[in-house]
């Protein structure tokens, strides 16, 4: 796929697309990391003389009162902070004011204009990828790159639409995404476990199914391991169960009861705020609650864990948000950060337990997209990329 190594950005106008979705309280990031993973494109355009557009979403515009908490406008003084000079913000979509300052731009300048989903009111503009608003985006540069890995499950005016109407390639962002996640898909150095939780066995399904035969292991914990545990008979009390998957558990650990780690026990309570005990699979009481993985799982985890080269996780082992049920997702970000494995952490929650929880840099690869990686991994084409030129 061609990348802006592939372009002479010199003097030309060059619109960028990246993932500022960060997550945001009062008009607070409180999380930075997607800004600060796509510096290393922009310092690549500054550096190449280019003249900069940046242009990405930033949560949902369903209602106009949505607009007041999500305009960019923030997020142009953090970036402008993290790259060390002016950012110029412009607080509209499309329009003359847009236009004006993107055609005084000055190569090595970089504007940021405001949330493309503003477009999405009072019609779904941008995210219903609308054809004469990818052309307008696109009239306003001279060069596309999409280095926002996180949308490129989407179809959108802002990535796919836009493509269609300027040369185009991927970001830097993009191109280690792309590396990382399909070092998982084509060549797991062997043996290669799969570390799977979060809520909804729905949602895991599609990787299951497309790495299953690739894995020598699948480490199953959070509230998605209560369904499995089910499907095997187990009393799961009032944990999480995903009824429509009860089958496809049953047929996996069918044919590969070899393959899946189930839990031996876990940390439940009665009500999120309540008393907790560690209990094994067959102590749960009617209104037990499992929240986490218990001590004997994650011992066990850690002793599976220990014999492989490579582990893709995705999904926490427990209801991580809250401290006592974090153990679980913390001992093993813990034991992995200690190992010279080969260590993917795919986006979303799992990436945010990693970051928060103080392992940064402690892995091979954390994705910046959660929804995105996914797909990837479940073997679907992402069609921003597939909008991009071969
Ligand atoms: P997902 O988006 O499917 O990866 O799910 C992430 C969510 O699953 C997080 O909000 C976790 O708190 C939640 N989760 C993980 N384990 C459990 C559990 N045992 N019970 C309820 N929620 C859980």
């Amino acid at each position: 796929m061609r990348s802006v190594r592939d372009f002479n950005l010199n003097n030309k106008k060059v619109i960028i697309r990246v993932d500022f979705n960060v997550p945001m309280k009062d008009n607070k990031i409180l999380d930075d990391n997607r800004i600060v993973m796509s510096l290393n494109t922009i310092n690549y355009a500054i550096a190449h003389n280019a003249k900069i557009i940046l242009m990405s979403h930033l949560g949902r515009i369903q209602e106009e009162k949505d607009k007041k908490t999500n305009s960019l406008k923030t997020v142009s003084i953090r970036l402008s902070e993290l790259l060390k000079k002016d950012v110029i913000f412009v607080d509209e979509t499309r329009g003359k004011k847009l236009e004006n300052a993107v055609n005084n731009l000055k190569p090595g300048e970089v504007l940021l204009m405001e949330n493309t989903r503003f477009e999405d009111l009072p019609e779904k503009l941008e995210s219903g990828n609308d054809e004469s608003l990818g052309k307008y985006w696109a009239s306003l540069g001279d060069i596309f790159i999409n280095d926002a890995f996180g949308t490129c499950h989407r179809s959108h005016a802002s990535n796919v639409g836009i493509s269609k109407y300027l040369p185009n390639g991927i970001g830097f962002l993009v191109e280690s995404e792309l590396n990382n996640l399909n070092s998982i898909l084509n060549s797991p150095k062997k043996p290669f476990a799969l570390i799977l939780g979060g809520a909804k066995v729905k949602d895991k399904i599609g990787v299951i199914e497309n790495l299953i035969s690739k894995c020598d292991y699948i480490l199953i914990g959070g509230g998605m391991a209560y369904t499995f545990l089910n499907a095997l008979g187990y009393n799961i009390g009032k944990s999480l169960l995903d009824e429509d998957s009860i089958d496809f558990c049953l047929n996996m650990l069918k044919q590969y009861k070899e393959r899946i780690i189930l839990p031996i026990d876990s940390v439940v309570s009665k009500e999120l705020d309540g008393e907790v005990k560690t209990k094994l699979n067959d102590e749960f009481e009617s209104d037990d609650i499992g929240l986490d993985i218990g001590l004997k799982t994650i011992e066990n985890f850690k002793n599976i864990l220990d014999k492989t080269n490579t582990v893709f996780w995705n999904g926490p082992l427990g209801y991580s948000e809250i401290d006592k049920y974090s153990t679980g997702t913390k001992e093993i970000l813990e034991f992995l950060s200690n190992t010279n494995k080969t260590v993917i952490i795919g986006g979303g929650d799992t990436a945010s337990c990693a970051i928060n929880f103080g392992y940064k840099n402690s892995f091979t690869h954390i994705s910046t997209g959660g929804g995105a990686s996914l797909e990837l991994l479940e073997g679907k084409k992402l069609p921003a990329l597939e909008a991009i030129d071969k």
